[in-house]
């Protein structure tokens, strides 16, 4: 059960992988979730570390049922962890906030990962947000041993206010390296299941107890987070006149410009205020602006902190930061954007006279699967005057790019279908939703029943790599080989739904049975099969290794092999 993870010695891990081995020395029993760039290495390392029989860690058909998941674990008294990304919690906001009711048993963790400046993410939100509409904590991790140490204290805090526990991590947090110091791991807490049901079922007359409850907890939130040592309130010999609100990374960015700062303001550090825990610890920040004519703020995110110190009427405390332009609103925050928040010139710099190089847009790899499929998509709709292409989340996405250029809408997770739907309902005559097999399994399978129900004239083409191929080919929740079944069963008539190979020796005949399924007055499915190039590569790798380990044994268990082996 322990793996390498696990040994008792400082390591040098990613910030995703500190919270893996947080939640392994917390006594984690179970953890879940569905992989998105920057959370996915969190689960990829719990699964890698745990052998038979040890802690579960396993991937989801989606965040939803991955938080439900570990609502169950905490309900039966053991400690649980939720990794996603930050569009991850939307799906997933529904168990979240309701969450926050529960009489919270084991020890329950939402570690989410946010994407400023959107790296590979459709879009910017900022979980912190989440976690006070929730009405829960949030621990915001600045470094990779705080990733680790907060994990650990996250488990427990849950525990000790009842409530679950949000980790908020962002892109570089998660994919940087850095030494971390490991403390005695503890055990996993015995099974032993929540006897009051009231505090697990939100019927309104228990519900609106809960809620009194989860008010009444706000007051022991806010004393913990005031104490918090992450909240680091610095006023002693500080200039006064002059407030710096710090988070998360922001915290980094600006010590790596202080001594600059600090230089260009005559020696006078400004009073500083450091939140690594949320609530916000609100005396402190009165604290901190007592007698202060500015106050600066640097967060990493939505500007979360400024927007509650400005409130809505005019103050004379003047508050800068993301609102008032001091701070890019938009992207991460960088030591050269917080420089220039400081009003620092720019750091010294070498000019490189380097020859202005092509832009290299994202494309799918070559002999990619996806490239054939939408080559027949585009194909089958050739000629036609009213047609809608929606797509979804996934490499496939990549095919809204030129050359290929097909879909034209990408916005959520499963939001192909419906919207095909939507568009098919409004009159457009033919509908083509394009999604693949794993975000099919998260998300398509509700809106499917939809159309199905209606009948309505669409085809869904289903591209079934046999992979969660962009997230670095993890496995997907069915095999590809029940997709058919699975789509009969949601209610579409079995004589519209195909399977086709998505090879270009098939293209001609594709092409014609894909446009008889376009031009069908109904609902039809199109499964295009092909395994992902770079999960085909692994595989052969994987086997190839695998036969390499056989043929050692081999040698190792024949004397006269081996001797020959170590000849050769
Ligand atoms: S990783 Fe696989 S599915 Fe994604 S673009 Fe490459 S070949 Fe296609």
């Amino acid at each position: 059960m322990a793996g390498k993870l696990d040994a008792m010695q400082d390591q040098a891990l990613l910030g995703d992988e500190a919270v893996a081995l947080g939640a392994i020395h917390a006594g984690v029993t179970a953890s879940y979730g569905y992989p998105g760039t920057p959370s996915t290495e969190i689960l990829e390392r719990l699964i890698a570390e745990f052998d038979e029989g040890g802690p579960r860690a396993v991937w989801c058909a989606n965040e939803k049922t991955a938080m439900e998941a570990a609502l169950g674990v905490s309900f039966a008294g053991r400690r649980s962890l939720v990794t996603m990304k930050h569009v991850g919690l939307n799906v997933a906001a529904d168990p979240f906030i309701n969450g926050s009711l529960l009489g919270i048993k084991g020890g329950l963790v939402i570690a989410v990962a946010d994407d400023p400046g959107m790296h590979s993410s459709q879009n910017e939100q900022d979980s912190r947000f989440y976690a006070a509409f929730a009405l829960v904590p949030c621990l915001e991790p600045r470094n990779q041993q705080e990733a680790y140490e907060m994990t650990r204290e996250a488990f427990d805090l849950s525990e000790r206010l009842s409530v679950p526990v949000v980790l908020r991590l962002t892109t570089r947090l998660s994919h940087a390296r850095s030494g971390v110091r490991v403390a005695k791991a503890r055990p996993q807490n015995p099974l032993s299941k929540a006897v009051d049901r009231t505090a697990w079922m939100l019927l309104p007359a228990y519900a609106r107890k809960r809620y009194e409850l989860l008010l009444g907890k706000q007051p022991d939130m806010l004393a913990w987070s005031q104490a918090h040592p992450a909240n680091r309130l610095e006023l002693e010999g500080r200039d006064r006149s002059l407030a710096v609100v710090t988070t998360g990374l922001g915290g980094n960015y600006y010590e790596e410009n202080l001594a600059d700062f600090v230089a260009s303001r005559g020696g006078r550090e400004p009073a500083r205020l450091h939140i690594g825990a949320y609530p916000l610890p609100t005396a402190s920040l009165r604290k901190l602006c007592e007698g202060a004519g500015r106050v600066l703020v640097i967060e990493e995110g939505m500007p979360l902190v400024e927007e509650r110190l400005r409130g809505v009427l005019e103050q004379p405390l003047v508050v800068s930061g993301k609102l008032d332009g001091s701070l890019p609103r938009a992207g991460e925050l960088d030591p050269d954007n917080v420089r220039a928040a400081l009003g620092l010139s720019p750091r010294l710099s070498v000019a490189v006279d380097i020859p202005r190089l092509p832009g290299r847009p994202p494309q799918l790899c070559q002999g990619c699967p996806h490239t054939d499929s939408y080559e027949t998509i585009k194909r089958a709709v050739e000629g036609k005057a009213s047609v809608a292409i929606t797509a979804d989340i996934g490499c496939y996405a990549l095919g809204a790019l030129p050359p290929l250029a097909v879909p034209e809408t990408i916005v959520c997770m499963g939001a192909s279908v419906s919207m095909a739907k939507g568009a098919a309902d409004a009159g457009i005559e033919n509908v083509v939703a394009v999604i693949g097999d794993s975000t099919f399994l998260h998300s398509g399978l509700s809106p499917l029943i939809d159309a199905a129900a209606a009948n309505t004239s669409m085809t869904l083409v289903i591209m079934d790599n046999s992979i969660v191929a962009m997230t670095g080919c993890q496995e997907t929740i069915l095999p590809s080989a029940r997709l058919p079944a699975l789509v009969r069963g949601l209610g579409v008539d079995g004589a519209h739904v195909l399977e086709l190979e998505a090879k270009k020796p098939s293209l001609e005949a594709n092409v014609a049975a894909l446009r008889a399924e376009i031009e069908y007055r109904g609902l039809s499915v199109v499964i295009f099969k092909r395994e992902c190039i770079e999960a085909f590569k692994k595989r052969k790798k994987t086997e190839a290794a695998k036969a390499r380990g056989i043929a050692a044994c081999e040698d190792a268990e024949s004397p006269t092999t081996g001797a020959e082996g170590a000849r050769a």
